[in-house]
């Protein structure tokens, strides 16, 4: 680390969740897996997803050095998943849905196969838990992921707007959430206080059985991260608006005292004011009621895509206009907009006479590709945040970190609005702050020191304002906006 690195920091924005808190067969549907696939694979996902265990300190890592996520983001899909099958305990083969997908498999693949040749068939004749039979069902299994693999790679490609890959993002998340952490603190072991958010989207995709974890567990294990790793760890608490005692869990948590602020999460179905839905407004209208008054932070995803319960669409969902009408009523609502609205606005070429230009944003509705001229979400983001006391703004998941013309872009355009503060409410510089979105950075190969690449940006002696709003970026906000500016650092 340089001398001249910030010294303190909080990271507003991390994941400390597994597999076992989604409802991944939800997840797998709705990006386009088919129903029994869906079930095998959250079966397989399941089984090789580590046991929470927070007593045993180290938790050992697969790559026994210090650079397991930069090996990790190396590594093939495939060879990950081979991985995978090789931890796969093999009372998976025996289970009647994934004999059934490996035989449809088979046939798929090979349309002469004989009846005797069906996977469910051959292993009849083979001795359970021998050598052969171990081989044999791991080399089918194989097989029959990585054909997966290609198919929603290729779909993926053909459909997605954006490079978001889940397999990759999912293979880390069968991690338990102590391998999670320690890999967190070990690749980051500078940065002074992890925010946390839980990410509550059961009952929200259209189909599939909710998360393995009960959600009163979920609470149980972070509030016992928050107890074991003092204030290092600060935690938010989701909210859903299709879980009938969401308030109830919320304020019970807030009782005992552990949770700081409330996580929301529009791309899942659902915005913060005028839901379509019924009964969902009246739980998001009661929620404000209860806690838009400025004493709780809220943290909004805030980009038109992200985890969405309709791909491609339900992003939509996250547009900080909603925001705008929600604050027209709690005025003192305090809440951060995540990803301060995207990439787009942000590292495009810079033009004083038009910040944020209009842009093509790809949506997909029943199927049918939509292209969109959309201002980018980030002007709304940048007039909220200098118009209310309590909105801020965070930059975790801007991508371009390693290109330097984007980052010359995103530079200009940020010392241009920080030379604007004096005439604004609220200046900007004392609301912009730094967040990672680890673990979701796996996606991009972003997770490499990300927080160097802003430290460079903020460092940059061309640019006086972003220098001037340095230490403000990196903590000061962060513990205006967490109400705890006596408590920590
Ligand atoms: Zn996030």
């Amino acid at each position: 680390m340089s001398d001249n690195n910030q010294n303190s920091i909080v990271d507003i924005h991390t994941h400390i969740f597994n597999l076992d808190y989604l409802p991944i067969e939800g997840i797998l549907r709705a990006n386009g897996i088919g129903k029994i696939l869906a079930k095998v694979l959250t079966k397989i996902i399941s089984a090789v997803t580590g046991n929470t265990d927070f007593n045993r300190e180290e938790i050992r890592l697969s790559f026994e050095d210090e650079n397991y996520t930069q090996k990790f983001m190396k590594m093939r899909n495939t060879e990950l998943l081979e991985d995978m099958v090789l931890r796969m305990p093999i009372q998976v083969i025996d289970d009647k849905d994934t004999q059934e997908a490996l035989d449809e498999f088979l046939e798929l693949n090979e349309p002469t196969l004989e009846k005797s040749e069906r996977f469910s068939e051959k292993i009849k004749l083979m001795e359970p838990n021998s050598e052969e039979y171990k081989f044999y069902s791991r080399e089918v299994m194989l097989d029959f992921l990585n054909a997966t693999l290609n198919k929603s790679e290729s779909n993926r490609k053909a459909k997605r707007s954006i490079d978001f890959d889940y397999i990759k993002w999912f293979l880390f998340m069968t991690g338990n959430e102590q391998k999670i952490i320690n890999i967190l603190l070990r690749e980051y072991r500078h940065i002074d206080h992890f925010v946390f958010h839980m990410m509550d989207a059961d009952y929200l995709f259209k189909k599939g059985r909710p998360s393995k974890m009960l959600f009163s567990k979920q609470i149980e294990n972070m509030e016992a991260v928050i107890q074991k790793y003092g204030d290092r760890f600060i935690g938010f608490i989701p909210f859903n608006p299709n879980r009938k005692k969401s308030l109830e869990y919320i304020s019970e948590a807030f009782t005992r005292g552990y949770f700081k602020g409330i996580k929301f999460y529009p791309p899942l179905g659902y915005r913060p004011i005028d839901d379509k839905n019924a009964k969902y407004k009246e739980r998001i209208d009661e929620l404000f009621k209860k806690y838009g008054d400025g004493t709780v932070p809220f943290f909004t995803h805030c980009t038109p895509s992200g985890f969405e319960s309709i791909p491609n669409w339900s992003g939509r969902n996250a547009n900080p206009i909603y925001w705008e009408e929600r604050l027209k009523i709690n005025l003192n609502l305090k809440v951060c907009l995540g990803h301060a609205g995207g990439d787009a606005g942000w590292f495009d070429d810079f033009n004083e006479n038009d910040i944020f230009p209009y842009y093509n944003q790809k949506f997909i509705k029943d199927g049918k590709e939509i292209i969109e001229c959309i201002r980018p979400y980030g002007k709304k983001v940048y007039e909220l945040c200098t118009t209310y006391k309590n909105v801020y703004c965070e930059v975790g998941f801007l991508a371009h970190n390693n290109d330097p013309g984007k980052l010359n872009n995103f530079k200009k355009r940020m010392e241009y609005l920080l030379s604007k503060d004096s005439q604004k409410n609220y200046a900007f510089g004392s609301k912009i702050m730094y967040g990672s979105d680890w673990h979701i950075l796996y996606n991009e190969g972003l997770e490499d020191n990300y927080d160097d690449a802003y430290n460079a940006v903020f460092n940059d002696s061309n640019y006086p304002n972003l220098n001037k709003a340095k230490s403000r970026f990196f903590v000061e906000n962060a513990k205006s906006y967490l109400g705890i500016e006596e408590a920590i650092v």
